[in-house]
């Protein structure tokens, strides 16, 4: 039972453990394809200045997926402003 919470605790710490630096997450950026890495391990993968790169784990090209707080607001049209 010890073993199987050990293992338990194993998976849950491979979560949350970065493919790079076999480290805990640090300030993690999600990529397009669905893979977690630290901001700092992603940035030394792209370079500097950064440029394409294929994400470590499945060798996808590297998109980080948008932030949502950094898309634009979509402007909510305004059904008098015509009238103005
Ligand atoms: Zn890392
Ligand atoms: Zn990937």
């Amino acid at each position: 039972m010890d073993e199987e919470l050990l293992a338990l605790r194993e998976q849950l710490v491979a979560e949350a453990t970065c493919p790079l630096c076999l480290d805990v997450f640090e300030q993690p950026v999600l990529t397009a394809c669905g893979h977690s890495f630290c901001g700092q391990c992603l940035a030394g993968v792209l370079g500097e200045p950064p440029r394409p790169a294929a994400c470590p784990q499945c060798r996808a090209p590297l998109e980080l997926a948008p932030p949502v707080s950094v898309l634009p607001a979509v402007p909510v049209p305004n059904p008098w402003s015509r009238c103005v």
